[in-house]
């Protein structure tokens, strides 16, 4: 389905970013991960792309550092000619009510979540407009739509994504290039895997479905809304949450 295409990832050394890339490469897609952590650490997930018969790329790039993203942005189009797809997936979290909230855990969250995902959009939207063709798919979370305690900066930083999401979706419709947004809920990562039997149970009991979210979860979200059956669909929120937000 995606034959021929090049797909940009950003933090797709791990977690939901490298299923989203295994699943673009399941469909063809050529594959750029671009990630901060070193290469040693994101080398199995290159490999398993890799054994899917599709070319892999890595990029060690903060997403937070517009220079360096752009350098990155133009190497890519000079190697593979051209970016059809780009996830903005790179994010973190620095969790504290607001009393306790450093500038620090603000500028953090904020640089990166939002200021990283204007970076690549930015620099991949000049060479998309050129091609008159491009996806873009912002990962951005359900509490963007809910709030939630302990979490103003990254709730902050993903709601941004959502109002980046719909403006450039109206600037770049003409050149038509869609700009999408994904509201995950509560994802089995890592992350999740970490909380205490307490949390996980108070956190099932908002999930109407009654589990947690997979990652293949969301990275079939993003294969939905980057293929040709979403090709109306643009400054969409996507709810991947077990009805969560209900
Ligand atoms: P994760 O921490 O497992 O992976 C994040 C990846 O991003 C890592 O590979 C990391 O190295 C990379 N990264 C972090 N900062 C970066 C930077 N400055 N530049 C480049 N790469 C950077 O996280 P995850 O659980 O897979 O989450 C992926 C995305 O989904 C995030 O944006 C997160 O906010 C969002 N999300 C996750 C959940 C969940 O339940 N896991 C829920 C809602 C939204």
């Amino acid at each position: 389905m995606l034959k021929e295409q090049v797909a940009v990832i950003t933090g797709a050394g791990r977690g939901i970013g490298a299923e989203i890339a295994k699943a673009l490469a399941q469909n063809h897609a050529n594959i750029v991960i671009v990630d901060y952590s070193a290469l040693d650490a994101v080398q199995d997930t290159i490999a398993e792309i890799k054994a899917l018969g599709v070319t892999v790329q890595y990029y060690q790039c903060d997403v937070s550092n517009f220079q360096k993203t752009k350098e990155v942005v133009d190497s890519i189009v000079k190697e593979f000619g051209k970016i059809d797809i780009l996830v903005n997936n790179a994010g973190i979290t620095a969790d504290k009510i607001l009393l306790r909230m450093e500038e620090s855990d603000w500028d953090r969250v904020l640089n990166i979540n939002l200021k990283g995902s204007f970076n690549m959009t930015k620099h991949t939207t000049t060479h998309m407009m050129r091609k008159k063709y491009g996806r873009i798919v912002n990962i951005s979370s359900v509490v963007a739509l809910m709030g939630n305690v302990g979490q103003a900066n990254y709730v902050a930083s993903k709601a941004g994504l959502i109002g980046l999401t719909k403006t450039v979706a109206k600037e770049f419709g003409g050149k038509n290039i869609t700009v999408n947004a994904i509201a995950p809920g509560y994802i089995k990562t890592a992350m999740t895997d970490a909380l205490s039997e307490e949390v996980r149970n108070s956190m099932l009991k908002m999930v109407p479905l009654g589990y947690l979210g997979e990652v293949k979860d969301i990275a079939n979200a993003v294969l939905f809304l980057v293929s040709p059956s979403a090709r109306y669909i643009t400054g969409v929120t996507l709810k991947v949450d077990g009805g969560m937000y209900i």
